[in-house]
C-alpha cells in the first residue's frame, strides 16, 4: 500500500515534470481505493490558460468519470496546497479527502503571489465534509519552488 508520503513525493516529481515542460512547478494526482487513477501537471504557460492548475483538472474529471461512491473514496494528492479555486472544485467534484505537500501560505510567503487562503477553511466555509491534511512535506515540496521561483 502506497502512503500519503509516497503520493505526495510523486506529485512533487510531476512539479518538476511541469516546470521542464516549461511551466509552474504543481503537481497533483488521484487515488481511488488504494489506486492511482490519474496524473496531472500545471500547464498554465504552456496552454496560456489561468485555470489550468493540475488539482482543477483532476477535480472535474473526476466530477465527470468517477461514481460518486469513488468520489467519497478518492483522495487528491497535491505537491502545493490547493488554491482556492481548485478547492472549490474539489467541494463541487465530491472528492473526499485531500492531502498536500506544502501550505499555500508557505508558498505566499516566498513568492507573495497566489490567494492563500487555506483549503480547509474554504471547505468548511462550504459546508463540505471532505478531509483536509497537510502539509506532510514542506521541505521536499518548498526545495522545487525556491529552485524555480528563487530562495
Ligand atoms: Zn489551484
Amino acid at each position: 500500500m502506497t502512503t500519503d508520503h509516497e503520493h505526495v513525493a510523486r506529485t512533487i516529481e510531476l512539479a518538476e515534470e511541469a516546470v521542464e515542460d516549461g511551466n509552474t512547478p504543481f503537481g497533483a494526482l488521484l487515488v481511488v481505493d488504494g489506486e492511482v487513477r490519474r496524473e496531472a501537471r500545471n500547464t498554465t504557460l504552456t496552454d496560456d490558460d489561468v485555470s489550468a492548475h493540475p488539482e482543477l483538472k483532476l477535480a472535474r474529471w473526476a466530477g465527470s468519470e468517477l461514481s460518486p461512491e469513488e468520489l467519497a473514496d478518492c483522495t487528491m494528492y497535491a505537491s502545493t496546497e490547493p488554491c482556492p479555486m481548485c478547492t472549490a472544485a474539489i467541494h463541487y467534484a465530491g472528492i473526499g479527502r485531500v492531502v498536500f505537500g506544502v501550505a499555500g501560505e508557505t508558498l505566499h510567503e516566498l513568492t507573495g503571489g497566489g490567494v492563500p487562503i487555506p483549503a480547509e477553511e474554504v471547505i468548511r466555509r462550504a459546508d463540505g465534509d471532505a478531509d483536509v491534511e497537510g502539509p506532510i512535506a514542506t521541505e521536499a515540496a518548498m526545495a522545487v519552488h525556491e529552485s524555480f521561483f528563487g530562495a
